[in-house]
């Protein structure tokens, strides 16, 4: 017969993947494998055990568990990741999406009027995940994503086609700002910067430290705050007088990002995540 039977190429590589994982971590990598590289969706997986992949889909499958097992995020190996139930392509140049942002998401919605043509920055887009996912939920707004790589850009470009939204991407970095769009009014900012401290690299996970942007995740040590001080800097001038800007935070930086916002006469309010860690802020003009 021609290929594999899927059951047992299943086993097989599970078996492999024990090595380093747990098993049930192992299971659920496979799964996501054969649904995001195939299409094969865990229904298909149980309901039909005599399915067969053939020998390119073999090799596929080879090579992305010898990434898993060198510590590549399996996001990264299929190129997909979800986030707020839409899918983003991915790779090494921004970060895979987070839960904790999907949070961000759902908080700054909770604010935001549907029935108005609302203006959206959201600063330091990586894959989009955030500018798309508002644009999705709020067609009437104008949605603008700013980077400073242009590699994310074209990502995140992508993955506005593929939801099928419209925005505004921008090339620019927020520390050195050069882009037109700082002098117009907005309603809304939302921004994940880095805010990791270099001193926590030691804390991190392996996967994660390898393999993910640094530019995107880290912070030096001597001025943790320094892209939400230049963030509120650029948007506070141009933010209606209803406006908010919201921040994805470090949950140590709680105190810090909310004696920043009172320096700068916002008011601030400070959010736990869903693993009860400060993780949110939202700043408005007091
Ligand atoms: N929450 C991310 C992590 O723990 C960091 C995101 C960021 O630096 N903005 O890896």
């Amino acid at each position: 017969m021609i290929g594999f039977n899927l059951n047992k190429t299943k086993r097989y590589f599970t078996e492999l993947l024990v090595e380093q994982f747990l098993q049930r971590e192992a299971e659920q990598l496979m799964r996501i494998l054969l649904e995001d590289l195939f299409g094969i969706d865990q229904k298909r997986q149980l309901m039909e055990p005599k399915l067969r992949i053939d020998e390119l889909q073999y090799a596929q499958l080879e090579n992305a568990v010898k990434q898993l097992l060198e510590g590549v995020p399996v996001q990264y190996v299929t190129g997909k990741a979800y986030f707020d139930g839409l899918l983003f392509q991915v790779n090494e140049s921004l970060l895979i999406p987070r839960p904790e942002t999907e949070e961000l998401v759902q908080k700054v919605s909770a604010g935001i009027p549907s029935d108005r043509p609302l203006r959206i920055w959201d600063i330091g887009t990586g894959s989009g995940c955030i500018a798309i996912a508002l644009a999705k939920r709020f067609p009437l707004a104008k949605v603008i994503a700013l980077d400073v790589s242009e590699a994310a850009l074209e990502t995140a470009r992508q993955n506005a086609l593929l939801n099928e939204v419209q925005v505004e991407f921008v090339c620019d970095d927020v520390l050195n700002p050069q882009s037109e769009i700082w002098n117009q009014p907005v309603d809304f900012v939302v921004s994940n910067p880095p805010y990791i401290r270099e001193s926590e690299k030691a804390t991190m996970e392996r996967n994660v430290l390898e393999h993910e942007p640094h530019t995107a995740l880290f912070v030096p040590d001597e001025d943790p705050l320094l892209f939400y001080r230049q963030i509120l800097t650029l948007a506070k001038p141009q933010l209606s007088s209803d406006g908010f800007v919201w921040f994805e935070i470090n949950e140590a930086m709680g105190e810090e990002v909310a004696q920043l916002g009172r320096e700068m006469d916002l008011e601030v309010v400070v959010y736990n995540d869903f693993l009860g860690k400060p993780r949110f802020a939202s700043l408005r003009g007091a």
